[in-house]
């Protein structure tokens, strides 16, 4: 039986980056008050677990020294720092008063979940509010102050483990991948809508690591209106392969969900029964396994994907029917989606070329993939 985590707690929607922003706190706080009212956690093999605030040290981990001053003292409202030049702003990225502290107890929580899953008290771990994908070691990008994954990566690599990170959020895992470019002990693979159509406009193919790190950069980018069916195929096709090839000691995912059909972000028509797929195929692959969320602004889908994703790692399966008491306060839902996206057979079958084009080149470049 899996011995799974949530690391989560109240701290982690407490502040935000403001009202018109999509990176919503109440997501969080609605996919806790899901799992709880589905009684996900049993105390034994199911627990929730409670983060706690990243040190300095460990953000300089992979942060730079004058980007976590410049960010603590932005936070506080002080002037020393000029936002723009840590790409801080109006629009996706604002200076906000607390913003330290909450950047930073995410990396706490994505830590939390590392040392439980490589100390060996549980098989795997999941930080929802952790996934901070883009940022990057001395500036913020896409939402992301402080990337958790990075900081994790490294304190693994500190310890003398083999990572391999995959990231299946709509958008591209630049902030990791540039992380890690130049090394064979980390291999990243991220499936993502083409940076042609959407942020961060990289992800190519041709983007394959440097140096000794030449080859442990993987990415799968897929058209605008993939469904579920041409998505899998293709993960299939390159991820289980790559991850038996690679042996890594920890498989760390960021598992966004704006791959979703009702996502205002992001093209891509997955529904939730194709997300909870993804996921079942990881679980098969990750023997120990820290779980990170990441992007999914349709509040309505976020939590119940979640959810969803945490019964498979903890071997638990949860009525459809969403619980009265959450459905009191959000409205009666299920937990699965029962609608389907309206794309038309047209643009599907360009997606699903798209797949395949990518796909046979990946073959022809990754000689593991053809075996
Ligand atoms: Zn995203």
């Amino acid at each position: 039986m899996t011995k799974a985590a949530v690391v989560l707690s109240e701290e982690l929607w407490q502040t935000g980056h403001g009202e018109s922003h999509p990176l919503k706190p109440e997501r969080l706080q609605r996919a806790y008050e899901l799992l709880t009212a589905y009684q996900a956690f049993d105390g034994q093999q199911s627990q929730l677990v409670p983060p706690r605030l990243a040190t300095r040290d460990e953000l300089l981990l992979f942060h730079t020294d004058e980007y976590v001053d410049a960010v603590q003292s932005l936070s506080r409202g002080e002037r020393t720092y000029t936002p723009s030049q840590y790409n801080f702003g109006p629009g996706d990225n604002p200076v906000f008063e607390g913003m330290y502290e909450i950047a930073a107890w995410k990396v706490g929580a994505a830590l939390q979940a590392t040392k439980l899953v490589i100390g060996g008290e549980r098989d795997v771990a999941f930080s929802l509010a952790g996934g901070m994908h883009h940022a990057a070691a001395g500036h913020a990008s896409g939402f992301c102050i402080f990337n958790d994954a990075a900081v994790l990566i490294h304190y693994m690599l500190a310890q003398g483990l083999k990572v391999a990170y995959v990231d299946i959020d709509v958008h591209h895992g630049d902030g990791v991948q540039d992380a890690f470019y130049d090394t064979d002990r980390v291999l990243t693979v991220s499936v993502h809508e083409s940076g042609r159509f959407i942020f961060p406009g990289t992800g190519f193919m041709r983007e394959t690591g440097s140096g000794v790190g030449r080859g442990y950069a993987v990415n799968l980018p897929l058209a605008p209106f993939t469904d579920d069916e041409v998505y899998l195929w293709a993960f299939e096709q390159v991820v289980p392969p790559l991850l038996t090839w690679f042996a890594a000691d920890v498989v760390v995912t960021q598992l966004g969900i704006d791959t979703h059909f009702l996502d205002p972000l992001g093209h891509l028509t997955l529904t939730t029964q194709g997300y909870a797929q993804i996921v079942r195929v990881i679980k098969g692959l990750a023997p120990r396994w820290v779980a990170l969320g990441g992007g999914g602004y349709e509040v309505s889908v976020m939590p119940r994907a979640w959810t969803l994703a945490y019964g498979i790692m903890a071997d638990r399966e949860w009525p459809d029917d969403l619980p009265s008491s959450y459905a009191k306060k959000y409205g009666a839902g299920t937990l699965h989606d029962h609608n389907q996206p309206q794309v038309e057979a047209s643009t599907r079958d360009i997606a699903r070329r798209h797949a395949g084009k990518v796909v046979s080149e990946l073959r022809e470049r990754i000689p593991v993939l053809r075996q």
